[in-house]
């Protein structure tokens, strides 16, 4: 690489990437590259319009299968391609050791065994939820729902059973204020509530006034995060959690933002009483793309016996295992070992989701946590938060809020942010979430996380001020270097092509 130029060193990244790729090519399926019809023989017992004498199969070689995944494997960017800064998704880097776990023999138990059987899976589980229970502050953590917005859905229900236990059913409102991530308004109307929005102040937090206007004894919870999704820490958070409290409401911590607190400070000490975790976000495991994940829940103790069931627990008398074993099962823990047991919370909203969760997602999670331990934590934050704000003082469109905790939202001003973003691309890295929260014209939420390095920042800021000093019509045109270029999203999501056979067509 060159003459030192970071847009001259960004760009030849991107050609050396496209290299690979023919010009404006797609690389065909499988399918498409070879038809070879199979016999398949006519011995099935099935009847025969049930059964097929022929497939269509791919006959390739060994190489032209491997140069077809490394293809596509290039026509797309991922984390492990380049800086990511999507805003409030905190898109890092995975380490690659929690792979190396989630692979260990141990690692694969059947999820019916028996708790007795699987003694060293319950410990983890009961562990992590310690971590986690002590990261938020919080008293009690479900591992079982399989997203954020699922921990959010499943914390409401929470709330709302507990608020029912108390004889308090008339609460019907959630407040969520306008800058809220949009799964908040979702997870309150799904909870059953009328959701109230609350506007934002001057300065972009919450405005204790509005605030004071929404509480009554309608409120069932207020949902906030903090920092906020403009990045901007709720310094009045104690006050708020006075005011909810004092109208009988409770206060939900969306926890997509702890990766600025971690190690640092605790949403149950701030008078939070229920959150949940996203550990792809703040724990690096993978993003799902729609797959596995998992958002953990915590609460304080008065919710505790809400909890989704079962959960799991260390056994308080720690009966050895032969005593206890009634199901004939040879026992995992040693004698004399704690052991571990599941059980149903006693008011429980019920199971949301299969056995503990997505258990693999969990260990990856419990991984990482354990290696960087408290240290790491509170070092990840650090830089979490000094990466954002070295970030936003070197790039030259707008930043008309701060100061900043690991985020923060840069304004694309005249500009269209999506062209902005389209426009990034052909510079060899990922654009900032845009048009979101909509409080800042043409948003652009930008989110470095605390694993790139100073280079990597000055190369992302290098690509956010050659789009911003170039004209329209280059970013309209944009992105010129990717497989894929301007994609018709509207006729793309009307009518999708979901066969490839569509594309003979
Ligand atoms: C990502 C995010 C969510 C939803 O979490 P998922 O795990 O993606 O379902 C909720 N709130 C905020 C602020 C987020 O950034």
């Amino acid at each position: 690489m060159s003459d030192g130029d970071p847009v001259a060193d960004a760009r030849q990244v991107r050609y050396d990437q496209a290299r690979y790729v023919d010009d404006g090519q797609y690389e065909p399926l499988l399918s498409e590259k070879d038809r070879t019809r199979v016999e398949i023989g006519d011995e099935s017992p099935l009847p025969d319009d049930l059964t097929r004498d022929e497939l269509e199969l791919p006959a390739l070689s060994e190489p032209e299968l491997a140069r077809h995944y490394t293809r596509l494997s290039q026509m797309i960017y991922g984390i492990d391609s380049g800086p990511y800064p999507l805003g409030s998704c905190t898109m890092k880097y995975n380490p690659k050791f929690t792979e190396d776990v989630a692979a260990l023999p141990g690692a694969s138990v059947h999820p019916d065994r028996s708790a007795a059987s699987v003694q060293g899976t319950l410990e983890l589980l009961s562990r992590l939820q310690d971590y986690l229970g002590r990261i938020g502050g919080m008293d009690a953590v479900t591992l079982q729902p399989p997203a954020g917005a699922a921990g959010e859905f499943v914390g409401i229900r929470v709330a709302a059973a507990y608020h029912e236990h108390n004889g308090e059913d008339h609460r019907d409102e959630v407040i969520v204020p306008e800058s809220a991530h949009g799964t908040n308004f979702a997870s309150a109307a799904l909870g059953g509530y009328d959701v109230v929005s609350l506007p934002s102040d001057d300065e972009g937090r919450v405005d204790l006034e509005a605030l004071d206007a929404a509480l009554s004894e309608h409120t069932a919870a207020l949902m906030l995060t903090n920092p906020n999704t403009l990045g901007l820490f709720e310094r009045d958070i104690e006050e708020i959690a006075d005011m909810v409290h004092d109208v009988g409401g409770l206060l939900y911590y969306d926890g997509a933002n702890l990766n600025a607190l971690l190690g640092r400070a605790r949403p149950g000490d701030m008078g939070f009483d229920v959150m949940h975790y996203n550990v792809h976000k703040t724990f690096a495991t993978p993003h799902g793309g729609g797959g596995p994940g998992a958002g953990p829940v915590g609460v304080v103790d008065e919710l505790a016996p809400f909890l989704p069931a079962p959960r799991v627990r260390a056994a308080e008398d720690g009966t050895r295992a032969e005593d206890r074993n009634s199901d004939g099962d040879s026992d995992s823990a040693g004698a004399g070992e704690q052991r571990y047991e599941l059980f149903d919370p006693e008011h429980t909203i019920g199971k949301v989701h299969g056995f503990q969760g997505n258990w693999l997602v969990l260990v990856k999670a419990f991984a990482y946590i354990a290696r960087l331990g408290d240290e790491g934590l509170a070092d990840a934050s650090a830089k979490a938060v000094l990466n954002a704000n070295y970030l936003a003082s070197q790039i030259e469109f707008g930043v008309p809020y701060g100061p900043f905790h690991h985020e923060f939202v840069a304004s694309a001003g005249e500009r269209d942010a999506a062209d902005v973003a389209k426009r990034m691309l052909d510079y060899g890295v990922h654009p900032p979430t845009t048009k979101w929260p909509e409080i800042v014209p043409e948003a652009l939420m930008t989110e470095p996380t605390e694993v790139e390095s100073k280079d990597t920042l000055d190369r992302l800021a290098a690509a956010f001020n050659a789009v911003a000093r170039e004209d329209d019509e280059t970013l309209a045109d944009a992105p010129e270097r990717t497989t894929a270029r301007r994609i018709d999203q509207t006729s793309a999501a009307r009518s999708p092509r979901l066969s490839w056979h569509e594309l003979d067509d």
